[in-house]
């Protein structure tokens, strides 16, 4: 199977803090209520940031729920194992290429082949990349007057109370707070017309769902709540990035990806 660049799609825009934003510096876990305290933040600037890495798992889970049925999953089913033993978290990922290519979710967000005794699946890299986010020029300088002291951040009271015990478990949590803004940058290779609508509009779904669920920890008490706004979509064909000359193809947001498809034609 042979895999073509024949565009790319750079979206941007802003991610919107509605409630607090709490995204773990901890150790990279799995773990569903895992806890770690301090957001993560750029080593030289101190600001908060987003990963990418966050955004892309949150849509790509997003993603997987509301196609679920639809493709199958179900429970163990057309899912693996990434967590451990004692701990299995179950993601949906294909096997190798050619099911990939197939599955709308593997298709924009990659798979990695399982590789065993009986099979040398190949890996599908991933259509989409999701940059870091970056607190915006105006959230910057609005972080920077209050006084919470801490830079840029608040530190949010919780007291988790022990449904055994009753014991409280009082614990502060850091959070971005409210208001504060985060420039984006998705880009889509574009590697064929054939499943470029199917895919933005998968994208356009997963980023929808987003702004109806919450990103980060703590979403069930009310962290994460984001809005999120376009603010440039544009398309450049292969022959553009070349020479610097043709048209490049603007549009105001995802739902409006069929007229791409005749842009790439
Ligand atoms: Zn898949």
């Amino acid at each position: 199977m042979e895999r073509n660049l024949i565009g790319k799609i750079i979206i941007q825009g802003k991610i919107k803090c509605l409630s607090g934003l709490h995204i773990g510096a901890g150790k990279e876990t799995i773990e569903i209520g895992a806890i770690d305290a301090s957001v993560v933040r750029d080593p030289i600037t101190k600001e908060p940031y987003i990963p990418g890495s966050s955004i892309k798992g949150k849509l790509r889970a997003l993603l997987e729920k509301a196609l679920a049925i639809n493709l199958g999953i179900m429970g163990t089913t057309k899912r693996r194992n990434i967590g451990s033993g004692v701990n299995p978290v179950y993601v949906h990922v294909c096997p190798d290429l050619e099911e990939a290519y197939r599955c709308p979710i593997c298709r924009l967000f990659g798979s990695t082949g399982e590789r065993g005794r009986d099979r040398e699946g190949r890996n599908f890299p991933s259509r989409l990349m999701v940059r870091d986010a970056y607190l915006t020029e105006e959230s910057v300088r609005e972080l920077l007057e209050i006084d919470t002291g801490l830079q840029f951040t608040e530190w949010k009271f919780e007291n988790a109370i022990d449904r055994v015990t009753s014991s409280a478990n009082p614990r502060q949590l850091e959070r971005v707070p409210r208001g504060a803004e985060f420039k984006f940058e998705l880009v889509y290779n574009v590697e064929d017309k054939d499943t470029l609508q199917e895919d933005l509009a998968n994208l356009n779904l997963a980023i929808e769902l987003l702004k109806l669920d919450s990103l980060g920890g703590h979403g069930s008490r009310g962290y994460g709540k984001v809005d999120i706004f376009y603010e440039n979509i544009k398309a450049y064909s292969i022959d553009y990035l070349r020479t610097g000359q043709g048209e490049v193809k603007e549009i105001g947001n995802l739902a409006e990806s069929s007229t791409l498809v005749s842009f790439f034609n």
